[in-house]
């Protein structure tokens, strides 16, 4: 008998009762904007900040309107300009060259490895050639790289690092958070992500100054007073006449909706890791088939799992995609021809005019992908495991060993 999974890949879970009470407490009273505030009161808003920048460990927190915002924000707020070069990985989603563009600067694409990570010798050649002073580092679908040979890199070459965290809340790297390696750390609250919020984002960041210009290009009028999770006001007096205001706050609905997920962040990191160790497990040994291995240093969040049909044809893998689909198994692959759904690959790009990445491109065409919803059970997870191994075996076989190579 063939089994079939049943599942769907894009459901999320509830909304924490904690959250939906919250959110009905808001739309009652009626304040909404984060600066309309009763007496004495300091707003959900305000209040997430202040126990997200605690999670993180991070002085200072700022909720914004989107990962994507949060991201534009960080560079903005670093002086970044019109024409400026910016490098970043080319294994990442579009957000991330969106946000480079955004702000009129030119993204510069680094390579990627078999880890799934930024290639961190062809980070050093464009860090040589390119002229850029900020690299916006995107810990794409949760993969971490060495984090302690890449802040010596950029240290050294005063690179400033701002990272894209948008799979990696709850993450660390050698028991350090991730997003607190860098510069500015940014996250998102989209509903795929790690909290759901259906659209918002955060940044965190140590430097005062920063900070207050972030505050400020978020469209806080003169209102950083009503923050808490801020640098002191002399910081804005500073900057407050030199920086525009580009409006991307969060609202007190959605940081009520976000405070009780926080408080179960942890655990949630945990389920999913849990379900990502079942599908590894049964994956692992599949002829033609290779495990992303993760570093020890790495504690990361599995909120998706990738492996790699590497140097097969295109045909096959998506032979494979098509197969797993049919029993129920929704399969991305990052090596097809036009950008689908969330997926998209640098080439597809075109108003970044991306150079050619070689080493990328063979990654990528044997990449494949699959979103880790808390609500498949360990069983669900066993039996995707078994699916994906059945028919990558039977497509491995039929296609006689690596059919490019
Ligand atoms: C989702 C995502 C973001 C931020 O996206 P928004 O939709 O703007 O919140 C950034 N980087 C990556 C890799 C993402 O997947």
């Amino acid at each position: 008998m063939t089994e079939v999974f049943k599942g769907s890949f894009t459901q999320q879970e509830p909304i924490p009762d904690e959250g939906i009470a919250a959110a009905l407490e808001v739309m009652r009273h009626g304040r909404l904007h984060r600066y309309n505030l009763a007496p004495g009161e300091a707003g959900e808003t305000a209040l997430l900040e202040e126990e997200f920048a605690a999670a993180m460990e991070a002085r200072y927190c700022l909720a914004v309107a989107s990962g994507g915002y949060a991201m534009s924000t960080a560079l903005r707020a670093l002086g970044v300009r019109p024409g400026d070069k910016v490098l970043s990985n080319a294994f990442t989603l579009a957000p991330v060259p969106g946000a480079i563009v955004s702000v009129g600067a030119v993204p510069v694409f680094v390579e990627m490895t078999e880890a799934l990570t930024i290639d961190l010798d062809d980070l050093q050649r464009k860090i040589a050639t390119s002229g850029a002073r900020v690299l916006l580092l995107s810990h794409m679908r949760g993969h971490i790289c060495d984090m302690d040979r890449l802040m010596t890199i950029c240290n050294l070459a005063g690179i400033r690092v701002v990272e894209d965290c948008a799979h990696t809340m709850g993450a660390r790297w050698r028991g350090v958070a991730s997003g607190r390696h860098g510069v500015f750390g940014c996250y998102s609250n989209q509903t795929y992500k790690h909290m759901n919020a259906g659209e918002g984002g955060f940044l965190v960041c140590d430097d005062d100054e920063l900070m207050a210009r972030a505050i400020l290009l978020s469209g806080s009028y003169m209102h950083y007073d009503r923050h808490r999770a801020a640098p002191p006001a002399e910081a804005f007096e500073r900057v407050k006449y030199d920086t525009p205001n580009i409006s991307g706050r969060m609202d007190n609905l959605r940081a009520a909706i976000l405070r009780p997920q926080l408080r179960k962040l942890q655990a949630q990191c945990d389920a999913w890791t849990e379900r990502y160790r079942v599908i590894e497990g049964g994956l692992r040994e599949t002829p033609g088939l290779t495990v992303i291995e993760r570093p020890g240093a790495e504690e990361f969040v599995g909120s998706s799992i990738q492996f790699l049909l590497l140097d097969w044809a295109g045909q096959a893998v998506d032979e494979v995609v098509r197969r797993c689909s049919a029993r129920g198994v929704d399969l991305k692959w990052f090596g097809a021809e036009a950008p689908a759904g969330f997926t998209s690959r640098y080439a597809h790009w075109r108003y970044a005019a991306p150079e050619p990445l070689p080493r990328t491109d063979r990654i990528l065409d044997g990449l494949v992908d699959m979103r880790l919803p808390l609500t498949f059970s360990l069983e669900d997870c066993a039996l995707i495991a078994r699916i994906i191994r059945a028919e990558v075996s039977t497509v491995f076989q039929a296609s006689g060993v690596k059919a490019n190579a």
